[in-house]
């Protein structure tokens, strides 16, 4: 996708990373340190991962440096995560279509990571389709997010109705320009292979007939 394509409406709905450096979904106070490099090594650059990398790259020089002069070291295991640890994480389809399906519907990545509780830059990166997975409780809380979302009207997070009305039209504009489906055209939105309807040729859904 051109960046000039969502230049405009993300000034107003929380800018999408154009500099890599952001954290990835995940919660990081519940990561252990290995689950943290392994974030890390993912490409997540929150303060935590990072701290975590850097700690364990210093442990593994020093424990070259001990191996090196045939010392002992209880350096740091390297980073792989157990088989229980890759069963928390989920294919990010999901989390991305409901996203997708919430700013359809005119709701901001703004208001659905506040709801869901990620950071805007990780909505964001769920909404244009860049994240392989999300750690199952990330899921879990944008799942419980769409349902609650995608029944009420965008709330109004603006100073005035004028500048909330222009947020949610540019959400909802992004999200058609981009051909994004409604929360309301999926019959299963983790499985299905594409939409039930096509949201590029209906003017109005569920939601928008209620605004
Ligand atoms: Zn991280």
């Amino acid at each position: 996708m051109p960046f000039e394509t969502f230049q405009k409406p993300a000034r107003r709905m929380g800018r999408p990373p154009t500099n890599p450096q952001v954290a990835l979904p995940g919660d990081h106070d519940a990561m252990t340190e290995t689950q943290k490099r392994t974030h890390y090594s993912r490409g997540c650059r929150h303060d935590v991962c990072r701290a975590a990398a850097s700690a364990y790259n210093k442990a593994l020089a020093a424990r070259k440096k001990a191996n090196a002069t045939g010392a002992a070291s209880d350096a740091a295991e390297p980073a792989v995560l157990t088989q229980a640890e890759r069963e928390q994480r989920l294919p990010a389809l999901g989390a991305t279509r409901r996203i997708q399906a919430l700013m359809r519907a005119g709701h901001s990545p703004v208001q659905i990571a506040r709801r869901s509780q990620v950071g805007v830059d990780a909505a964001w990166w769920l909404a244009l389709g860049q994240v392989d997975d999300v750690a199952k409780v990330t899921h879990t809380r944008i799942d419980q997010a769409f349902h609650t979302m995608r029944t009420s009207l965008p709330e109004p997070m603006a100073k005035t109705r004028a500048d909330g009305d222009r947020i949610t039209a540019m959400s909802r504009g992004f999200a058609i320009q981009q051909g994004w489906a409604g929360p309301f055209d999926w019959r299963d939105i983790d499985r299905d292979e594409r939409p039930q309807h096509t949201p590029s040729t209906r003017r109005r859904t569920a939601t928008e007939a209620t605004a």
